[in-house]
């Protein structure tokens, strides 16, 4: 088994590394020396986004690198307050310049505030980055089968990521099927449940059996579903726990017995009634 980061084949062909590193939370006066260190331990994908206040930070981090900027994936996201197609595009314009890029490898949606927002019209500008070259992939976030079916009726562009919340607590199973069958890869966000699955006797018991981490146990499903993923952590030692996920895998019943803690229970707001939009 090879110990490096698979890719995946995303629906216009583009691959995108499968683990990455995700920034939210991450104080933006240290994010530069994070996604440093970060870096060169060996991630090289970074998920942030214009309401994490970090993109900045991020460029800071990838030129102290000293990596070339094709060697690293950086995805952002459009924030609540900028859908509709002329806000956007002035949206991207910002992020553009504040990750100090020319062309984004994956710009999202970052909710779509079905009674609040216009995603549509979010969708519309961001495809039209996509077919100008600034962007080399677009997707959604947080997005439900109604607002996915909404955005094919208008659209020819299909999404190639919907990342959302999914850890062993909240599995997803039915939209993660929805996602497949419509050819869009499934991004889980809070994939170890900001350390709130951790402590669970079924991690902590496979963690014994196979002499790895609760996080590394949890980390490694989310890779063996098939899902792309980003723990997000400021602890140097646990950047590299949770980069070290492909020299073992869990077995089919294993597997199952992560899946079987599903209760449905979110972390975060429910997307089909979170209209919040900052000033
Ligand atoms: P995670 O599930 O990645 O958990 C992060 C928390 O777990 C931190 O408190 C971290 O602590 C701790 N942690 C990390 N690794 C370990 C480990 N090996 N052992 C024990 N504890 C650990 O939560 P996030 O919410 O940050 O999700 C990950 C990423 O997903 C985000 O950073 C962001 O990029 C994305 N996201 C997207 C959302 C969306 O709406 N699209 C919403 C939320 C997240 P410490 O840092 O102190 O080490």
């Amino acid at each position: 088994m090879s110990d490096a980061v698979p890719m995946v084949t995303l629906n216009n062909q583009v691959e995108i590394p499968q683990l990455g590193f995700g920034v939210f939370q991450v104080d933006p006066a240290e994010t530069g020396d994070v996604v440093r260190q970060a870096l060169e331990v060996g991630y090289r994908h970074i998920d942030t986004a214009e309401m994490y206040g970090n993109e900045k930070g991020v460029a800071e981090g990838i030129s102290a690198s000293g990596l070339e900027r094709s060697e690293v994936w950086i995805t952002s996201k459009i924030n609540n307050n900028n859908h509709g197609r002329e806000k956007t595009l002035r949206a991207f314009d910002q992020s553009l310049a504040d990750l100090k890029i020319d062309q984004i490898d994956l710009m999202l949606i970052h909710w779509p505030l079905p009674d609040a927002g216009d995603f549509v019209g979010t969708w519309q500008a961001l495809s039209e980055m996509y077919r100008a070259g600034r962007a080399r992939t677009i997707g959604v976030s947080n997005f439900q089968p109604t607002h996915l079916d909404r955005l094919a009726q208008e659209s020819d562009v299909v999404p190639v990521v919907n990342q959302i919340e999914v850890h062993p607590y909240l599995t997803q199973e039915s939209l993660r099927a929805y996602n497949q069958r419509h050819q869009i890869a499934t991004e889980a966000w809070s994939p170890i449940a900001q350390g709130g699955v951790l402590d669970d006797s079924v991690i902590t018991g496979l963690a014994e059996k196979y002499d790895r981490t609760p996080a590394q146990i949890v980390l490694r499903w989310h890779v063996q579903l098939g899902s792309i993923v980003f723990p997000k952590t400021v602890t140097p030692s646990r950047m590299k726990e949770n980069l070290d996920l492909f020299d073992f895998e869990l077995a089919d019943d294993d597997m199952a017995a992560v899946s079987g803690l599903n209760k449905d229970e979110r972390t975060g707001p429910d997307p089909d009634e979170f209209n919040y939009i900052p000033d």
